[in-house]
Parts: C-alpha cells; sequence; structure tokens
C-alpha cells in the first residue's frame, strides 16, 4: 500500500475562515482556474485531500500544443509524431498532423500551480451549505466556490448519480518499468467488450490500461492480460471512473469544471486538455467578478454559455463511442485504414483538437461551430445511434 503524504496527525490543524474564492480540487482543472486569477487581489484558497502532484489521476497524454501554451514543457516525458491503432484485422500507423506528448504528473501540478498566486491546504471536501464548504478539517466560506473534484461532483445539489447508472466510462492502468516508441491503441474485443486498451510509453516507464464505456463492464482482468501480451507487469495501479457525458457546469452559484462537470471527451476518454481548457475560461470568468467587472450570475452565465457551445462536438463524439463497438470488427478495421488518406487525417485530428484547443490560454475566444463538410469516408458515423 503507498503512502501518501497527506498531512497527517499534528500537522492536520482544524481550518476555518473566508477566502474570496475557494477552489475544490487541484489537478486540472483546479489549477487552471487558480491560474487564471493571479494577480487579482482576491484570497484564492486550493483545497484537496492530497498534496498538489501527489496522486495521478490519468497516463497523462496531451497533444504537446498544450504544454507549450501553458510554459508546462518541463514535465514532458516523451512526444510522439504518429498513433498506432491495432484491431484484430488491422494495424494502423497514422501519421498526426500534431504531436501528442506524456508528461510527469507531480512536475505539471507542481508548475500549473506556481504559476497562480493561491494558497493550498490539504483537505478532504465532504460537502457544502450555501456559501460554506465543509471539510474534515472544519469549515470554509467563500463567495466563489469551485468544484473541480473529478466525476463525484462532490459539491453538486441533490444526490449524486452513482455508477452503473451514471454516464460514465471506468479505466484502470498499471504503470511498468519499461520503454517503447509508439503511442498504441488497441480496439479488440477479446480485451474489452465496448472501449479500448492503451500503452503510453514515458521514458522509462509505461502507462498501460483498458478503458470501458459500459461502467458495468470489469477492466481490472483485460489491464491485466494487455499488460502480460505486452511482457510487462501489472504493477502501481492507478484507476477511476470516468464521465461521458456533459453535466450542468453552474449549479446553485457554484462553478464546475473537469470531470465534475462532464468535460472529459467522450470516445477518447481525454480530459486533461478538457478540464484546463474549462478551467481556463471559468477562471477569467470569476477574475471579472472579484475584479467587479461583471455580476456573479452575469460572469457564471457566460460561463454557461461558452460550456453549452460544446455540447455537440460532445454529443457527436459520443454517439461514435457507441457506434465502433456495435461495427462489425471487419468493417472497423477496413474503416481505419480508409482514414490513412493524409486529407481525412488532418481533417479529423484537426477538428479534434479544435474541440478544447490551446490557443484559449493566449486571450482568443474559440468560435466552436459544427464541422460544415466532413470527408465521405467518416460521413457515416455522424449519425451513430445515442444512449
Ligand atoms: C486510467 C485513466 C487514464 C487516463 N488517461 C488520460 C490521458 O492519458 N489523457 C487524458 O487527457 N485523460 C486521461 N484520463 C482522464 C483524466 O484523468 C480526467 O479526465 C482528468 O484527470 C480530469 O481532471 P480534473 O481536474 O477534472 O479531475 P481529477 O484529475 O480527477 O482531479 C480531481 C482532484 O480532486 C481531488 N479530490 C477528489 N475528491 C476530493 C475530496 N472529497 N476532497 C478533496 N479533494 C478531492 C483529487 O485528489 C484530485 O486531485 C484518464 C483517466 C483514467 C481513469
Amino acid at each position: 500500500m503507498p503512502l501518501r503524504a497527506t498531512k497527517r496527525g499534528a500537522a492536520r490543524t482544524p481550518l476555518s475562515g473566508d477566502a474570496d474564492v475557494l477552489i475544490c480540487g487541484a489537478s486540472f482543472g483546479g489549477l487552471a482556474v487558480a491560474r487564471e486569477l493571479r494577480g487579482s487581489g482576491a484570497r484564492v484558497l486550493v483545497l484537496d485531500r492530497y498534496d498538489v502532484g501527489e496522486r495521478q489521476t490519468s497516463a497523462c497524454g496531451i497533444p504537446t500544443s498544450w504544454l507549450d501554451a501553458l510554459d508546462l514543457r518541463r514535465s514532458l516525458r516523451q512526444t510522439f509524431d504518429e498513433l498506432v491503432v491495432h484491431t484484430p484485422h488491422a494495424d494502423v500507423r497514422y501519421p498526426l498532423p500534431w504531436s501528442f506528448s506524456t508528461f510527469d504528473y507531480r512536475t505539471l501540478c507542481e508548475d500549473l500551480y506556481a504559476q497562480g498566486d493561491a494558497e493550498f491546504e490539504t483537505a478532504t471536501v465532504t460537502g457544502r451549505a450555501g456559501e460554506t464548504v465543509v471539510t474534515d478539517r472544519g469549515e470554509l466560506r467563500a463567495p466563489l466556490i469551485v468544484d473541480a473534484l473529478g466525476w463525484r461532483r462532490v459539491l453538486g445539489a441533490g444526490a449524486n448519480v452513482q455508477p452503473p447508472e451514471a454516464f460514465l466510462s471506468r479505466g484502470l492502468e498499471v504503470h511498468p518499468g519499461g520503454t517503447g516508441d509508439d503511442l498504441e491503441i488497441w480496439i479488440d474485443r477479446s480485451y474489452i467488450r465496448a472501449g479500448y486498451g492503451w500503452s503510453f510509453p514515458a521514458d522509462g516507464e509505461l502507462r498501460i490500461g483498458i478503458g470501458s464505456f459500459d461502467p458495468r463492464d470489469h477492466v481490472r482482468e483485460p489491464t491485466v492480460q494487455l499488460a502480460s501480451d505486452l511482457d510487462a507487469d501489472a504493477v502501481r495501479y492507478q484507476g477511476n471512473w470516468i464521465p461521458h457525458k456533459l453535466r450542468p457546469p453552474v449549479q446553485d452559484g457554484v462553478g464546475f469544471v473537469g470531470d465534475s462537470a462532464g468535460h472529459c471527451l467522450p470516445l477518447t476518454a481525454e480530459g486533461i486538455r478538457p478540464a484546463l481548457y474549462f478551467g481556463v475560461a471559468l477562471g477569467r470568468e470569476l477574475r471579472a467578478i472579484v475584479e467587479g467587472r461583471a455580476t456573479r450570475n452575469a460572469a457564471l452565465a457566460r460561463y454557461a454559455g461558452f460550456h453549452a457551445a460544446h455540447l455537440w462536438h460532445f454529443t457527436w463524439m459520443l454517439r461514435v463511442q457507441n457506434l465502433i463497438p456495435r461495427l462489425p470488427p471487419r468493417l472497423l478495421g477496413a474503416g481505419l485504414r480508409s482514414m490513412r488518406a493524409r486529407g481525412v487525417l488532418d481533417w479529423a485530428f484537426g477538428h479534434y483538437l479544435e474541440i478544447c484547443h490551446p490557443r484559449i490560454v493566449a486571450g482568443e475566444t474559440p468560435t466552436l461551430t459544427a464541422p460544415a463538410r466532413a470527408p465521405a469516408e467518416l460521413s457515416g458515423l455522424a449519425s451513430g445511434p445515442r444512449r
């Protein structure tokens, strides 16, 4: 059992008081919000049950341009210009129009935190009553509260929907030592009925895992199997539930960001850059409030509108997520092979990056529109089944 560095015993003193902005959750979403509030003059307090960067929450793969946009290159472990997809009937190597990188979680979180001027305390958040957040160390009050606590959405109103009924996928991975040159994906029912497997090398470590779109399907056994097939040890487990449907971004005056708002992209389960992207957007709105440029209602309504502008893209990706497990494996293999054409690849990956593009960091407000024309090879996917 790994020993967590969370403050214990005498160091776990009671906590109370007021802040201008209380950010619950110190991972991608919460730290991006805090970064945007730097120099605003507000007292910003970030809470997490673990120290910053202490507990890795993903395979830590991201488009490299996001690391550059946020000046987080120090955390970069390994960069990939290609994606390799394995199916029972085809192995396809896609040259990517933009690169993907794995990074070190602790370094990224520490550097992102250092870009803000928020205070930090370890505390487990258990609930909220109005402007009071209840933690295991005491109660804290703030007029502006952010839930960046992940899929549990601890500060949401009412009873939270729990798996397996909730719109959640599940993911589990192991982190053996080892090296590799390829970013690899497996879409293969012999591993998982609906979902995919992955191996993300990270300079001396492999992050090998299985994600299931169906929360009822277990992922431990297939994860062990994939690791074994890759001659890797199933050690150092890391897993969690992953939302695959958007949830309300504002509720009862609280802003939700990242997994707590369902910002993880369906189909790929890429949730880091959406958490950063929506974190930047929410942080800017909170900054407008504390600087007196907007009322709380107006700013949070603008954030809700920004979130809603992405609904079409998230819905489209959820349809593809639901469709792919239903395709006969031979047809899937043929479809993946047909995507090798340069024009199709650039179109598909270009639009994919556009959904949560890092240009938001430089202050550009994305103008999201539904793609006007899909290449013929992809047009059938857009009308997949709903769930
Ligand atoms: C196995 C696996 C692999 C993945 N790989 C990738 C990947 O390679 N790339 C990618 O883009 N996405 C990946 N994802 C998805 C990604 O991890 C999430 O979408 C992303 O972490 C969401 O960021 P977040 O900041 O919203 O929440 P989280 O990263 O989940 O952070 C939530 C924070 O809140 C804290 N917290 C939770 N509850 C409490 C509480 N009650 N009190 C105090 N603190 C609390 C946690 O300690 C944590 O720091 C993966 C997911 C899984 C499960």
